[in-house]
């Protein structure tokens, strides 16, 4: 067990620092502070190859077939639309990221991105539904 602390102390970690230098009382007075140039957030960590993040749905290649909708077991995208205009609504607080839509998508119309930095206080909010 000490062989495994001491291993420890001196390992990189593996998460991300907090993004600002001290943890502040209120967040959402850094975020505005960062905003604005007065201080400066930590970069995030990259991501590992092949990173699932927030999908991104190329609306021209989608021919509305319905198939990603057919294995997404989150029911996050739903068909919209009148027959050949089909095109997908994809919510992202409903997704689990398992990248089964992108692996059905016959288009290739669906990919996963490296945007994990999702977090919202709206769930209806646009920045997390892509059309
Ligand atoms: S990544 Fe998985 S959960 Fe998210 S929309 Fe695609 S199939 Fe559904
Ligand atoms: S599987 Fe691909 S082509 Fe078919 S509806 Fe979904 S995104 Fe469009």
């Amino acid at each position: 067990m000490v062989f495994e602390l001491f291993k420890q102390l001196f390992k990189r970690p593996a998460t991300n620092k907090f993004p600002a230098k001290y943890t502040p009382a209120n967040v959402t007075a850094v975020v505005e502070k960062a905003l604005r140039g007065e201080i400066t957030l930590h970069p995030p960590i990259p991501v590992p190859p092949q990173y699932r993040g927030k999908l991104v749905y190329d609306k021209e290649k989608c021919n509305g077939c319905g198939l990603c909708t057919r294995v997404c077991a989150a029911a996050a995208v739903v068909l919209v639309g009148e027959k050949k205009a089909k095109k997908i609504v994809h919510y992202v607080a409903r997704c689990t990221f398992c990248a089964q839509c992108v692996d059905a998508c016959p288009q290739g119309a669906l990919r996963t991105s490296e945007e994990f930095a999702l977090a919202d206080t709206n769930k209806f909010s646009d920045r997390l539904v892509v059309k």
